[in-house]
C-alpha cells in the first residue's frame, strides 16, 4: 500500500492521512517522515516537530496550539490541540476582494446550459410538480397523514403528471409565545415554504380552529399570489361521498378547518381535505415541463456527518460547481452559521459590497447571542462522529465547510426563514442541524439540494432532490445505493476537484429535469420539516 497524504496549504504543518484503513507507526511517508503512531485515515500526522503552544496549522491557519510539544510523524488528534477563541466581529475586512474574471466566452458557454422545469406565475421554476398541504398547527398532523395517504392511492394515479404529495406537519401552530421575539422565523418559515416552487403556487391549508396560528395570520392578505386561486375548475366528486370542496377565497387560499361545524365525523374531515386536494390535482396535472435557462436553478448546499474528507474532496467539488452555477446566473444558498463562524473574515472580504459584508457580520453576532442565552458556543456544533473522522474541532470542521462557497463574491445574505429573491452566491443564515438547515432553505425557496458527508447519512427531503455527495470511496462503496456521486476519487488521485464538480453540475441539469432521481427519492427517504424557533414554547 502506497502511504497517501493530503496537504491543503503551502503553510501547513500537519497533513491527513487517505488510505482506507489509516497507516500503521513506522510507516514511511513520501515526505520523508516516518510515523511514530498508528494514524486512523482522515486523521491528521505532524509534517515537522511542533513546541508547544506553537500553531497547528491547516488551510494555511492555526486550528489549535499544541497542549504538549508534538514530534514529526506523531498523530495529531483533537486532546493535544487548543482551540483559538472565535474572531470577534469588529475590524474585518469588508468588501475586499475584487471579483473573480471570468471571459465573455465562459460567460456565453455557462449560460447556454439548460434543464427542464415547471414554470410558475411568481417567475420562479420547480425542479418537481408536488401538491402540498399547509397545517397551521401539529393538531392537525394525523388526519392530514391520513388523507395524504388516501390521496396517494385513490387520487394520484388520476393525475400522472403530478409527482408526489406531500404533508408539511410541523410541531410549531400552538402552545408557543407566538407573539416573542423571534417567534416571527417559525411562522415566515411555514409561509414561504408552502410557496416553495416545487408546490405550484398552489396552496391549500388544514386547520384546526382554536389555535394560535390562525391562517389568516400565516398568509396575511397579499402574501400569496391570490390569482391562480381564483379560476373556477370543474371537479367531480366521483368516489368523495357528498363532501364538497372548501374554498376560502376571500382568505386566498383554500382552507378546511376541522373544527367547522360542517364536519360531522372524522370521514367528513377526510373527504373535505381530499375534495380540497382534487381542485389543485387538476390544475397541477395540466403543467408541462418546459426548456428553461440553469440560471433557474436554486440551489442550496449543506454538509453533514462530516469528516476530515469532506474539506478535501465533497466540499471542495461543491465549491467549484457552486462557481460554475454563479457563473451560469443561478442562486446557490451556503448556510449553516457556527460552521463558518470561524471563517468570518473570509466572508466579509468575499461581499460583494460593505453593506453586504455588515449584513454577514449582524448574522453572527445575532446567533453568537443566541448560543450564549444556552451558555454554549460553536464549539458545542462537532459530533463524536465528526471527531472520530479527524475533525478535531468547529475551526478545522469550519474551514473545510467554507469552502462549498467556491471563489464568487457573496452578494445577498438571508436571515432565518426569508425568501430568496436574488441570483448569485447569498449567505442563507441558519443553524448547521441538518434537518434544520434543509427546511430553512425550502423555505427560501430551493428547488435543488446538494448534500456531502464522509461519515454517511441517508438524509432526503419529501419537497425537494436531494443529491448525496460521499467524501470517501469507502463509504461511497458501502452506502452504493444511497450516495448519488463519489467525490473520494478526488482522495486518490483518479479525478480532480474540477471534474467532480462538472459530474455533479450535469446531474444537477439532469435530476432538476427528472431525468434522474436521487436514490434518496427512489427509496422515498426523508426527514421531517423542522422549524427553528428561537422564541419560547408555553
Ligand atoms: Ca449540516
Amino acid at each position: 500500500m502506497t502511504p497517501l497524504t493530503i496537504t491543503m496549504h503551502a503553510l501547513d504543518n500537519v497533513a491527513i492521512v487517505a488510505n482506507d484503513g489509516g497507516l500503521p507507526a513506522g510507516t514511511v511517508l513520501s515526505s520523508g517522515q516516518t510515523l511514530k503512531d498508528k494514524v486512523p485515515q482522515g486523521h491528521k500526522v505532524a509534517l515537522q516537530d511542533i513546541p508547544k503552544d506553537a500553531p497547528v496549522l491547516r488551510y494555511g491557519i492555526p486550528i489549535g496550539f499544541a497542549n504538549e510539544s508534538i514530534s514529526a510523524g506523531a498523530w495529531v488528534h483533537e486532546r493535544l490541540l487548543q482551540m483559538p477563541s472565535a474572531r470577534g466581529l469588529t475590524d474585518l475586512p469588508m468588501a475586499t476582494v475584487q471579483a473573480v474574471a471570468t471571459s465573455d466566452a465562459e460567460l456565453a458557454k455557462m449560460r447556454s446550459f439548460t434543464f427542464e422545469g415547471y414554470c410558475n406565475a411568481d417567475g420562479s421554476v420547480g425542479t418537481r410538480n408536488i401538491l402540498a398541504i399547509t397545517q397551521t398547527v401539529q393538531c392537525v398532523a394525523g388526519v392530514t397523514d391520513f388523507a395524504v395517504q388516501r390521496i396517494k392511492a385513490e387520487l394520484l394515479p388520476l393525475y400522472p403528471n403530478v409527482d408526489d404529495v406531500v404533508s408539511l406537519a410541523h410541531t410549531y401552530g400552538c402552545g408557543v409565545a407566538i407573539d416573542a421575539p423571534g417567534a416571527e422565523i417559525p411562522i415566515r418559515t411555514l409561509r414561504n415554504i408552502s410557496t416553495n416552487p416545487n408546490f405550484g403556487g398552489e396552496v391549500m391549508v388544514v386547520s384546526l380552529g382554536c389555535e394560535k396560528l390562525q391562517p389568516a395570520r400565516l398568509f396575511p392578505i397579499g402574501s400569496i399570489p391570490i390569482s391562480v386561486h381564483t379560476a373556477p375548475v370543474e371537479v367531480s366528486n366521483q368516489g368523495l361521498g357528498q363532501a364538497q370542496p372548501e374554498r376560502s377565497l376571500n382568505l386566498g387560499f383554500d382552507h378546511v378547518c376541522l373544527q367547522d361545524a360542517q364536519h360531522v365525523g372524522f370521514m367528513s374531515m377526510i373527504e373535505s381535505v381530499m375534495a380540497t386536494a382534487k381542485i389543485h390535482l387538476e390544475r397541477l396535472n395540466k403543467r408541462r415541463r418546459e426548456t428553461v435557462p440553469a440560471s433557474a436553478l436554486v440551489v442550496g448546499v449543506q454538509c453533514g456527518g462530516s469528516d476530515a474528507f469532506s474539506g478535501v474532496t465533497a466540499n471542495p467539488a461543491v465549491g467549484f460547481c457552486t462557481d460554475l452555477l454563479v457563473k451560469a446566473g443561478a442562486s446557490v444558498m451556503f448556510s449553516e452559521t457556527t460552521e463558518v463562524r470561524d471563517g468570518i473574515a473570509q466572508l466579509t472580504s468575499r461581499a460583494s459590497s460593505p453593506e453586504v459584508a455588515q449584513q454577514l457580520i449582524d448574522e453572527m453576532a445575532w446567533y453568537d447571542a443566541y448560543l450564549k442565552r444556552g451558555s454554549v458556543d460553536r464549539s458545542a456544533n462537532t459530533t463524536p462522529g465528526n471527531k472520530a473522522g479527524g475533525l478535531s474541532n468547529i475551526v478545522e470542521k469550519a474551514m473545510g465547510s467554507i469552502v462549498k462557497s467556491g471563489t464568487s463574491h457573496i452578494s445577498n445574505v438571508l436571515s432565518p426563514g426569508e425568501k430568496l429573491k436574488h441570483k448569485g452566491l447569498t449567505y442563507a443564515a441558519t443553524p448547521a442541524s441538518d434537518f434544520i438547515c434543509g427546511t430553512l432553505q425550502v423555505a427560501a425557496g430551493m428547488n435543488l439540494h446538494v448534500f456531502t458527508t464522509g461519515r454517511g447519512t441517508p438524509y432526503g427531503l419529501a419537497a425537494v432532490p436531494v443529491i448525496k455527495v460521499a467524501t470517501r470511496t469507502d463509504l461511497a462503496k458501502r452506502w452504493h445505493d444511497l450516495m448519488d456521486i463519489n467525490a473520494g476519487t478526488i482522495a486518490d488521485g483518479s479525478k480532480t476537484i474540477a471534474d467532480v464538480g462538472w459530474e455533479m453540475f450535469h446531474l444537477m441539469l439532469d435530476v432538476a429535469s427528472g431525468r434522474k432521481k436521487t436514490w434518496a427519492e427512489q427509496w422515498k427517504l426523508h426527514n421531517a420539516l423542522v422549524l427553528f424557533n428561537p422564541a419560547p414554547v408555553t
